[in-house]
């Protein structure tokens, strides 16, 4: 998309200028914390404590080209600043927004609703992306300013756009309703999020229904069978379907409890047709059905054939809430989920101990709230669950005889201790945790449990690397929403995947994805072992792994004859046939055959018993580089060339894949039926020119906390060699980390962590454990204290890719050199 600014600046009652003329921008931020792509409007948003227009000077030191903020600001652009001044900043973002959405004719799905909205949204991605080209609104985007970011980031040929849209006070709809105007519209249920904005449930579906007046006559509306919507059908033109009762949708006939968090569906639709749907849901989840119906109806009002959509449904996983994973350095595993604390979410949080059997199985649990009447009847529920997951004991606070009896009677081995105090719990905890246990922390936020969490890992480590899998998720949605439609997505995962765990990255995404691709059969072994029965393609097949390769039921990259002959034998031995890849060298220099050995090569592993030809690869060396893309386009040539090729000699291979993360993001022409992404699925870029192609949230964050502090008079030598002279009175503080964890002794001289919301740069040689930073102009630092080395934490960005740019490397190096010695925590967050 391009905006002009001339344009900008009249639609939204900027003074016009001749400096103006010809210029355009791309894109459009308001957050100035995260990383800038070419060619950017950045809008200065006022917030609740303070004035948009504080941002301007950081905005453009990070490369705006333009900004736009309030008329009363006091900001004095610089010389070749441009800067529009406007009565009300967010007005203007919300009308060019309006503006962009009414260039695009795409029919546009409107979610909207008190619970289930993100999910909804995902669901019907995940049911739609094979089909059509999706946009969806990212995360749970469902504010003015993340409606405004949705819509702009709608891509110019989506075919079908997807909308969450929440409201929280009265009187917002109407503005959301012109700014999106859906042709389309999901209500999930009217529920009491909210509730204080609105005063009554009558009044949140008076609101909400607002979204959908001015749906078009083709249009359509989904409601659920609630009786207060019924006032606000009358004025809608738009058919409308009440969701289960319509005869023109699909309807649940029956469900069943399939055990082990698997649930199954019988679905009948209006051509009478019957399916059963096999889910990862647990049945204790039985809300989530209505979901799924509501998914499942949409998706066929649009078209989609029931057997492709049940198909889909399969695939679907759906998020855990906010829960956090992390496995210690003696072995225990930690999965805290201390935030909140209803029926459904203590349930999900109980059966996380399925996944670790044979270990010691203890459960802290705060209770649950506000649930009146169904108080006991839930909290029976829950024994019952830890029962089921023969928890060993039970640590409660403040709880009384809710749960214990319930479970004391049905596990009548377990253990179970009372505190009303949480230092005595915490303390008791502590000392109570052996190495191997498994230990599940929840309550909700107001109890902080959280606490205890802390003080586990204070007793365990320093630093810790945070790698947010649902934001890991949200990329590879992101991905399929860039890809062609039916495109495969293989996730790289070699090097550990990156060095954020290839296991747990694997487990999280393997119904989500087609295939893995590891480097060396060896490196499989772990995948195997924990389950992970996806496709897996093997880079380099060494002469000794070819049985290894048929044992784990790899798919070995073919680059010469010896390696297929010893595959092929070892194949046949087991009376397997195993499917192989052949990788011609069309320009990277690595490995493969190159082209005019192709031909030979593939009819020599057709004639090979065991083998079965099944794809065909190369790799791009400089897609990442727009001053190479001559080279790129002849790199793609060379490979369609060779597929022609092998395809007029009659060999078929239905598998084609050419591109990693910076081609699959810059080159369309050369996704063919599968991409690979490596980098791409951290939400890293691997250059400027990537980050301009597609939009990707950064789930990885470095993050250590201050050992000690100390005071140095002014021109003190800090650290080996006198790199660092301190230039006034200075507090130096001591990070636990050095380059013995991956650090670069070379971040000494120009990188700077982010403490307490300020930068503080690092001075002196980073050391083999150590890391000096001076803290001289940050208030109130203390020990303990957390820093952010890189990536994204708690609304703070530090980017990798600056980083690697500083050391003269690639964000490739700084991710994969981290080491063992850092602890890896998994965050699930509710998306
Ligand atoms: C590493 C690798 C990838 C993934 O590369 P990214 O740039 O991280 O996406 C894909 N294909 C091959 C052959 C690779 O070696």
């Amino acid at each position: 998309m391009i905006f002009d600014l001339a344009q900008i600046a009249d639609r939204c009652g900027a003074e016009p200028s001749p400096e103006l003329a010809g210029r355009a921008v791309r894109q459009i931020a308001t957050d100035s914390r995260l990383p800038f792509a070419p060619d950017t409007l950045f809008i200065a948003l006022d917030g609740p404590n303070y004035r948009g227009a504080r941002f301007l000077g950081e905005a453009f030191a990070k490369g705006a080209s333009a900004a736009l903020c309030a008329l009363d600001s006091d900001y004095l652009p610089a010389q070749g600043q441009i800067l529009l001044r406007v009565a009300d900043p967010l007005e203007a973002l919300r009308r060019l927004a309006a503006d962009y959405r009414d260039t695009l004719s795409l029919p546009l799905i409107a979610i909207t609703g008190s619970n289930g909205k993100t999910m909804l949204k995902d669901l019907l991605a995940t049911l739609l992306t094979p089909t059509w080209r999706v946009n969806t609104s990212p995360g749970s985007f469902n504010s003015h300013v993340g409606i405004a970011h949705s819509l702009l980031r709608l891509q110019p040929d989506a075919e079908l756009a997807l909308i969450e849209v929440g409201v929280s006070a009265a009187g917002e709809m109407v503005h959301k309703r012109a700014m999106v105007r859906p042709t389309h519209g999901v209500l999930t249920n009217i529920g009491l999020a909210h509730f204080e904005g609105f005063g009554s449930r009558e009044r949140i579906a008076a609101e909400k229904m607002k979204l959908f007046a001015e749906l078009p006559a083709d249009g359509w509306l989904i409601v659920p069978p609630e009786p207060l919507l019924e006032p606000h059908l009358g004025a809608i033109t738009a058919r409308i379907y009440t969701l289960g009762k319509d005869p023109a949708l699909p309807a649940i006939r029956a469900s069943h409890n399939l055990g082990e968090g698997r649930s199954a569906l019988e679905l009948v639709y209006p051509d009478g047709s019957c399916h059963r749907l096999v889910v990862a849901i647990d049945y204790a989840f039985h809300e989530v059905f209505e979901t799924l119906l509501a998914g499942l109806s949409a998706a066929h009002l649009l078209g989609l054939p029931p057997a492709q959509a049940i198909a889909a449904a399969t695939r679907y996983q759906p998020p855990l809430g906010r829960i956090e994973v992390w496995k210690s350095p003696n072995g225990s595993i930690l999965v805290n989920d201390a935030y909140s604390a209803d029926p459904v979410s203590v349930r999900a949080c109980v059966r996380v101990f399925g996944e670790y059997p044979g270990r010691r199985k203890v459960f802290v649990f705060g209770g649950m709230g506000e649930l009146g009447e169904r108080d006991p009847y839930e909290h029976r529920i829950v024994a019952e669950a830890l029962a089921r997951e023969q928890v060993d004991a039970l640590l409660t606070i403040g709880l009384g005889a809710k749960v214990a009896p319930a479970y004391r009677e049905l596990c009548p081995q377990g253990q179970v201790y009372h505190f009303e105090d949480m230092a005595e719990l915490c303390a008791f905890a502590v000392q109570f945790a052996r190495a191997g246990d498994v230990f599940a922390i929840k309550g909700t936020r107001s109890l902080n449990l959280d606490q205890l969490a802390v003080q586990f890992k204070a007793r365990l480590t320093q630093s810790v690397y945070y790698i947010d899998l649902g934001r890991i998720r949200e990329n590879l949605m992101a991905w399929r929403q860039h890809l062609r439609p039916g495109t495969r997505v293989l996730v790289m995962i070699k090097a550990l995947a990156y060095g954020a765990d290839a296991v747990q990255i694997a487990s999280f995404l393997q119904t989500q994805v087609d295939y893995f691709g590891v480097a060396y059969a060896k490196e499989a072994v772990a995948l195997r072992q924990n389950g992970i029965t996806a496709e897996v393609l093997v880079q380099l097949v060494l002469p000794e792994d070819c049985e290894e390769v048929v044992r784990l039921d790899l798919q070995p990259v073919v680059q010469e004859a010896e390696v297929a002959r010893l595959l092929s034998a070892a194949a046949t031995r087991t009376g397997r046939t195993l499917k192989v890849h052949l990788e011609v060298d069309t320009g990277m220099g690595r490995f493969g055959v190159f082209p005019d050995e192709l031909l030979a090569l593939a009819r020599l592993v057709q004639g090979l018993p065991g083998l079965e030809l099944h794809g065909l690869m190369t790799h791009f060396s400089s897609a990442d580089d727009p001053a190479a893309d001559d080279f790129t386009h002849g790199q793609i040539e060379r490979f369609r060339a060779v597929a022609a090729e092998l395809e007029a000699a009659g060999i078929q291979v239905p598998l084609k894949h050419a591109a990693a993360t910076a081609a699959a993001a810059r080159f369309p022409e050369a996704h063919f039926d599968m991409v690979r992404i490596g980098l791409g699925i951290h939400g890293i870029y691997p250059s400027p020119a990537v980050r301009a192609a597609i939009q990707l949230k950064c789930p990885l964050a470095l993050v250590s906390r201050i050992s000690a502090i100390k005071h140095y008079p002014k021109g003190h030598p800090i650290s080996y060699n006198r790199q660092f002279i301190t230039p006034r009175d200075s507090l130096i503080a001591y990070l636990p980390i050095g380059y013995h964890d991956g650090l670069s002794r070379r971040w000494g001289k120009g990188w700077s962590v982010r403490l307490r919301g300020q930068r503080a740069p690092l001075v002196g040689a980073v050391c083999m454990d150590f890391t000096p930073i001076d803290v001289t102009d940050i208030a109130d630092v203390k020990v303990g204290d957390e820093a952010l080395i890189f990536g994204e934490w708690h609304g703070e960005v530090n980017p990798v890719e600056d980083l690697a740019e500083l050391e003269g490397t690639i964000p490739y190096e700084v991710l994969c050199r981290l080491s063992d010695r850092i602890q890896r925590i998994y965050r699930i967050q509710e998306i």
